[in-house]
């Protein structure tokens, strides 16, 4: 089968190798659909993440679906759950899985990730896509999830206002839930046109342009929003939220920062009482949480994905990502 390794920072390199051999427990999945998620950018930029490097070739993706390829369930149009929580520590026995530091992370070093003609992984994890979802658009539940589940974390309720900054396909996202859940007004920034107009189609009220680096605009005076939204990773963007939320309200961080480190001016933040929330992943129920708002026709999946790419054009994929031209750039691992 055909497989993207990554090599180091700024070298992937396709491969032909023998197809996995499902365990006890799991399933062989035809890939069709892998979405490029800012944290696969951060694995190509950088060949690490966080604390964690490459420190072998290994397989990015894990935003995905395919089809049950082998045994009782062949033929199945799947979404794939990319977390395998332990099940057994305390962070999953209290209902925080997402938390669980002895995790399977499908395309998280050392865990080879869906960018393969086939992976194998567990039947439970599998999760049958409705007729309503088709296609590449099995690749955007995932990062779906991940919006839902930082929404919880600001612990919104519906008629609040809300700041989204950063207006990749998470911000999109956060922006396209929140207004399904009823949120009052919602404003947006970032710096490039095509995610201000995708900010405003998603359903924002205002989406306000910004330097790379900088502020948008008149940031003092705009808002107060209730929950604020990093949704890029730059420290920027931190800012922003920082600025425009209420007195005592919440910040949660959803971007992941270049060189792992994130800063903001601390007298800000303290003198308005902020609260400060890290997102991590999201946990299974959210994935489900987010299927279901698309079966009901509440959260619109179109409009995200603006470029694909067959797997022997991966290199190129990633080059693409790095332009950080596209919103939602897909890879199909069986064309
Ligand atoms: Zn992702
Ligand atoms: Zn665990």
């Amino acid at each position: 089968m055909d497989v993207l390794r990554l090599h180091g920072a700024g070298d992937i390199r396709l491969h032909t190798e023998p197809d996995p051999v499902p365990l006890s427990g799991e399933e062989l999945v035809r890939m069709t659909a892998v979405g490029l998620c800012g944290s696969d950018l951060h694995w190509f930029e950088e060949g690490a993440i966080g604390e964690d490097r490459v420190r072998e070739p290994f397989v990015l993706g894990h935003e995905m679906g395919g089809v049950i390829a082998s045994g009782a369930r062949a033929g199945e149009r799947v979404i794939v759950e990319p977390a395998h929580p332990c099940g057994q520590c305390a962070d999953c026995n209290s209902g925080h899985g997402n938390l669980c530091q002895q995790v399977d992370f499908c395309g998280h070093f050392p865990v080879p990730g869906g960018l393969s003609t086939y992976i194998a992984w567990p039947g439970h994890l599998l999760i049958p896509a409705p007729d309503t979802i088709q296609g590449d658009d099995v690749a955007l539940l995932e990062p779906l999830g991940i919006a839902i589940h930082a929404i919880d974390l600001s612990h919104f309720q519906s008629g609040m206002t809300a700041g989204v900054y950063g207006c990749g396909p998470i911000g999109l996202f956060l922006i396209r839930v929140l207004r399904a859940v009823g949120a009052g007004h919602i404003q947006a920034s970032d710096p490039l046109p095509n995610r201000l107009a995708a900010a405003l189609a998603s359903g924002a009220d205002e989406a306000r342009s910004t330097e790379m680096g900088g502020q948008p605009e008149g940031v003092d005076d705009w808002g107060p929003v209730d929950v604020a939204f990093d949704a890029s990773g730059e420290d920027a963007a931190v800012e922003t939220a920082m600025r425009t939320v209420r007195t005592g309200g919440r910040v949660v961080v959803v971007g992941i920062p270049p060189n792992d480190r994130t800063s903001f001016p601390a007298a800000l933040a303290r003198e308005r009482g902020l609260t400060i929330v890290m997102s991590r992943r999201m946990k299974a129920h959210h994935m489900h949480r987010g299927i279901d708002l698309v079966e009901r026709g509440k959260v619109r999946l179109d409009g995200l994905i603006t470029a694909r790419f067959p797997i022997s054009a991966g290199p190129e994929a990633f080059a693409r990502l790095l332009a950080r031209s596209e919103l939602k750039i897909v890879v199909n691992p069986s064309d």
